[in-house]
C-alpha cells in the first residue's frame, strides 16, 4: 500500500531530507586521498546526533554503518571500514536520518582528488539524469516515465542502468511503495499522486549493467569493475512541478562547484 503524505508530514519529511543534505557537505569537508572510509562514518554519525536526529541506515537490516560508502566499481550499500580512499577514487556517499519519525534518504557521488575526464563526465551526466527523472515525477505522469528519462538520457553516452536496485516511497519507514526504477516505458506502471513522496536514485554504470553481490553481504559491485555513479534525492510529488525536499547545495558550496 502507498502511503500519502499530507503537508505537514512533508515538511517533516524535508528537515530529514535537508540534514542529510547537511551531514553529507560536512562529510565532503573530509574527503581527501588517504583518508578511511569508517572516519567519515563517524564524522557522519557525530553530526546527525549531534542535531537530534538518528542515523537511519545504521542497524537497519543490519547494516553496521551510518553511510553507505561505495568506491569506484562498487554501487551502493559499501560498508565503511579501515580502507582509504585513494587519488583519481570516486565515491558515492548514501545517507540517512530520522527526524521527528521521519526518513530522509540522499546520496551523492564525490571526486578523490584527481579524476579521470570520462568518469567525470559519467558523475556530471548521471546527476543530470536524476533532474531529467524528476522532472517527470509530476502529479498524472506515472512511475514508468521516471524510469524512462533516466534510462534514455544515460544510455545514449553509452552507459547503462543497474536493474537489480532501484529508488522507492519514504517516509516513516525507510523503504515504502514504490518502486521507482531507474528504466521503464513512458505511460506505464503506477500513476503518480499528490502526497506521494519517492526516492529517486540512478545508479549508472560505465561498462555492463550487471551487478554482483560481494562476500560481506552488503556491498554491490559492478560486474566488470568498471566504475558506478550514484546520486539520489527524496522529491514530494505535485502539480507541473515535482518538489525536491533533499538538496546538493550545501555539498556543493563545500565542493566550491556551480
Ligand atoms: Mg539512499
Ligand atoms: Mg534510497
Amino acid at each position: 500500500m502507498i502511503q500519502y503524505k499530507n503537508n505537514e508530514e512533508i515538511e517533516l519529511i524535508r528537515e530529514s531530507s535537508l540534514l542529510v543534505g547537511k551531514t553529507l557537505a560536512e562529510v565532503a569537508r573530509h574527503i581527501i586521498p588517504g583518508i578511511e572510509t569508517r572516519k567519515l562514518d563517524k564524522i557522519a554519525e557525530e553530526f546527525i546526533r549531534d542535531h537530534g536526529a538518528l542515523p537511519g541506515f545504521k542497524g537497519y537490516g543490519g547494516f553496521p554503518g551510518t553511510l553507505c560508502i561505495s568506491v569506484n566499481e562498487n554501487v551502493v550499500h559499501g560498508i565503511p571500514g579501515k580502507a582509504k580512499l585513494k587519488d583519481g577514487d570516486i565515491v558515492s556517499i548514501d545517507c540517512g536520518t530520522i527526524l521527528n519519525g521521519f526518513y530522509g534518504d540522499s546520496a551523492y557521488t564525490f571526486e578523490v582528488g584527481e579524476v579521470k575526464d570520462e568518469i567525470k563526465l559519467l558523475l556530471k551526466r548521471t546527476k543530470e539524469s536524476l533532474y531529467k527523472g524528476i522532472e517527470a515525477a509530476i502529479v498524472g505522469k506515472r512511475i514508468g516515465d521516471i524510469g524512462f528519462e533516466i534510462q534514455n538520457y544515460t544510455e545514449q553516452f553509452g552507459y547503462s542502468v543497474v536493474r537489480d536496485l532501484v529508488g522507492h516511497g519514504l517516509g516513516r519507514n525507510l523503504h515504502e511503495k514504490p518502486e521507482v526504477p531507474n528504466y521503464g516505458k513512458r505511460g506505464v506502471g503506477i500513476k503518480l499522486k499528490e502526497g506521494m513522496v519517492l526516492a529517486i536514485e540512478p545508479m549508472i554504470n560505465l561498462g555492463v549493467k550487471d551487478v554482483v553481490q560481494e562476500k560481506d553481504g552488503w556491498t554491490i559491485r559492478t560486474l566488470d569493475r568498471m566504475p558506478s555513479a550514484h546520486f539520489e534525492h527524496d522529491v514530494a510529488i505535485r502539480k507541473g512541478k515535482a518538489e525536491i525536499l533533499s538538496t546538493f547545495d550545501y555539498i556543493e558550496e563545500v565542493l566550491n562547484i556551480k
